[in-house]
């Protein structure tokens, strides 16, 4: 395994042949493991309910946004605009709010995407392991967690209230997923919170004791990098572009088998050039407002983040064929006993 210094060095050499031998190994292991095939997914989020309090967020308990909830109606008007676009692959997301979305809603919400869709992922508060096996009864195939950083103390200077502030607990979440039985499992930091080269190493470590306890389970890393809200900062990111490419080449080679996601926070141009070298999962034509898709007009919407990304899931598609890409939007359906 890597060791930090390493990872330091990398990080820190910026000559040029370096980071294209880096790039040229990762875009090698890609394609030899993954070809040409990327798989597209879209966000769709259910509530803006959050009882905790991180810093950096736009659904924070603190922030002053009209709170929603679909109800299964407009569940039902969101995810049939979504599948319209053809997006098959749905991670459906919540704020943090046991009360407002409770495991009952969960559920219920899993019921009515399976009507639309052939995978769902689910990104919603912690839970335990016999409520993450119901969920994955009721359909949700995987679950998405970032620890946000593994620094303890940051994570206490930027996770202010709630169970979100319970590290022990978050940092255990996907071993009680993958208890549970889930079929895929979503790791990741936010970068720019904290030191990126001790947060990768961690997530590392993690994620290679994940592949050693539970071997039967999908993984994939996201690098989410700290995002404007609405034009204001929450935090300020201070990772460059060719710094945030390295971090994806370096994933690729320690995890050559191990699916990397790129959301609409980055820029398309950004995008393009990830998906070369390494990424392999990507959502596309993103809302991240709840009842953004069909519901809310754009000028009232509250997203979680603002995109950088806006293409529509069909421009997407025409790029990825039109770059010899072959565009996938889903890998696998369940077979029905009856
Ligand atoms: S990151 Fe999640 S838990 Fe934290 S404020 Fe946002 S929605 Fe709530």
């Amino acid at each position: 395994m890597i060791t930090l210094p390493e990872i330091k060095d990398i990080l820190g050499n910026h000559d040029p042949l370096f980071v294209e031998d880096l790039a040229s190994q990762s875009r090698q292991i890609t394609q030899q493991y993954f070809g040409r095939t990327v798989s597209l997914y879209a966000p769709l989020y259910l509530s803006n309910y959050c009882s905790s309090y991180c810093t950096y967020c736009g659904f924070n308990s603190k922030n002053r946004i009209t709170r929603i909830r679909l109800t299964p109606q407009q569940m039902r008007a969101e995810m049939k605009a979504v599948a319209g676009t053809g997006i098959e692959n749905i991670l459906l997301l919540t704020g943090e709010s046991y009360k407002a979305t409770p495991l009952s809603y969960l559920k219920e919400a899993s019921l009515i995407a399976r009507e639309f869709f052939s995978d769902i992922s689910m990104e919603v508060h912690p839970m335990e392991t016999h409520e993450y096996r119901e969920l994955f009864l009721s359909g949700v195939d995987g679950i998405t967690v970032y620890q946000e950083t593994y620094d303890p103390h940051r994570y206490r200077e930027v996770h202010l209230a709630g169970k979100k502030s319970d590290y022990d607990y978050r940092r255990d979440t996907p071993q009680r997923a993958a208890q549970a039985g889930m079929r895929h499992i979503s790791l990741g930091i936010l970068v720019g919170l904290s030191e990126l080269a001790e947060d990768l190493f961690s997530l590392y470590q993690h994620l290679r004791w994940m592949e050693r306890n539970f071997p039967g389970v999908e993984y994939s890393l996201s690098f989410p990098r700290l995002r404007k809200i609405k034009g204001r900062s929450f935090a300020v990111c201070n990772v460059d572009d060719t710094t945030f490419i390295k971090v994806i080449c370096l994933s690729r080679i320690l995890f050559p088998r191990v699916g990397l996601n790129l959301s609409t926070r980055e820029s398309p141009g950004l995008r393009n050039h990830a998906l070369e070298l390494g990424v392999t999962r990507v959502s596309a034509g993103s809302n991240t407002s709840v009842g953004g898709y069909q519901l809310k007009p754009a000028e009232v919407q509250d997203p979680q983040f603002d995109i950088e990304d806006r293409r529509s899931v069909e421009e997407i598609v025409r790029y990825l064929k039109d770059n010899r890409f072959d565009p996938v939007f889903t890998d696998w359906r369940a077979i029905e006993n009856v």
